[in-house]
């Protein structure tokens, strides 16, 4: 028994532990790995750039597999995979199943698929994000497809039975009144919710608020959280945002935390958002600890361009903060041990 509990655990706490040893040595090394599957989605998004990107040939499942080898032995934990829209992938079940067996597993979806395929794919999920952007209409609207909501609710009402779910929500121009229905409409439905400001790409609609009107409601979220309401976000999230908007007190971006891999197998660096190095190799022909070490990340600790909740996150989190490492390790190894048993 302990022996199984252990295996189930070494790919979240051993290498956790070789990596703190090995950045006590100053090295770095990503921990979380975000991964592409494809740029196709059935949305359109106003805020996305992804859905406007032709994909080119996708990786088998036995690139999939390569990439994954590579990234646990560089020291990987946990993996996110995203899209575009993963479900569309007829293979995603196999591709889940294999990151499930190496990393702590998390899935972002749209849900309009999810309801037929949500016991399937829940199996190899340690955690599912389904994308709620506020009422039915304000939703859809901002997908850009009409139901698109009442898919998503369907598909999240189906998932939980075998998943943690949490809505992930992105605030824009749009959506600014409704999040605290968000917050409110998790709570209903018994599961959480990720909340995230917009970043205005290049190449997408430009729907990030303006920041002086978002000052009340970052502060109202975290009291909410506060309250108990079932944010994921840390409190520390919305402390940075206005310490750094309002205050002026910037926080450090460790864009090097993340290792980004776009449908293609292609390292996209420093982060997705400026996307400014993708080399033509696939990351299993790269030496990542290598290349880590190298790579010149200073310029990017200043950055604060975005306000990403999947960088900055990793980037603030502190293992003197106890309600961080609580809500972040401890729970996702909880969470990692219920997904087995
Ligand atoms: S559902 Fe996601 S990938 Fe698809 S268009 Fe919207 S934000 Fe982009
Ligand atoms: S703050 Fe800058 S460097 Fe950090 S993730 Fe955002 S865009 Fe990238």
């Amino acid at each position: 028994m302990i022996d199984n509990i252990m295996a189930i655990l070494e790919p979240v706490i051993g290498r956790t532990i070789k990596r703190k040893i090995s950045t006590m040595s100053g090295k770095k090394l990503p921990f979380i790995a975000g991964h592409k599957l494809l740029y196709t989605c059935n949305l359109r998004c106003d805020m996305c750039p992804f859905w406007r990107r032709k994909d080119e040939k996708l990786l088998s499942l036995e690139e999939e597999i390569k990439m994954m080898d590579s990234l646990a032995s560089a020291g990987v934990s946990f993996m996110g995979f995203e899209g575009g829209e993963p479900l569309l992938r007829n293979d995603l079940e196999d591709i889940l199943k294999e990151s499930h067996k190496r990393f702590h597993t998390s899935l972002v979806t749209n849900g309009w698929l999810l309801k037929g395929r949500a016991s399937s794919i829940s199996r190899y999920l340690d955690y599912l994000f389904v994308s709620i952007d506020g009422r039915k209409e304000t939703h859809d609207k901002q997908r850009g497809v009409p139901s698109s909501f009442d898919h998503a609710i369907e598909g999240i009402k189906e998932a939980k039975k075998y998943v943690p779910v949490a809505m992930s929500t992105t605030i824009t121009t749009n959506n600014m009144d409704d999040i605290k229905y968000v917050v409110n409409l998790a709570e209903e439905l018994g599961i959480g919710v990720n909340i995230q400001v917009s970043y205005d790409y290049s190449t997408a609609d430009k729907l990030s608020p303006d920041r002086k009107k978002l000052y009340d409601l970052l502060l109202d979220l975290k009291k909410m959280k506060e309250d108990g309401a079932p944010i994921v976000n840390s409190k520390e999230y919305f402390d940075t945002l206005v310490n750094s908007w309002y205050y002026g007190i910037p926080w450090a971006c460790k864009p090097w935390s993340t290792v980004n891999i776009d449908p293609q197998g292609r390292i996209v660096m420093p982060c997705y958002v400026l996307n400014e190095y993708a080399g033509e190799k696939k990351v299993w022909e790269i030496d990542i600890k290598e290349l880590w070490n190298t790579y010149d990340w200073k310029p990017y600790e200043s950055c604060n361009k975005c306000s990403l909740s999947c960088y900055l996150e990793p980037s603030i989190f502190s293992w003197r903060k106890p309600s961080m490492v609580s809500e972040r390790i401890f729970g996702s190894i909880a969470d990692y041990i219920a997904s087995i048993f």
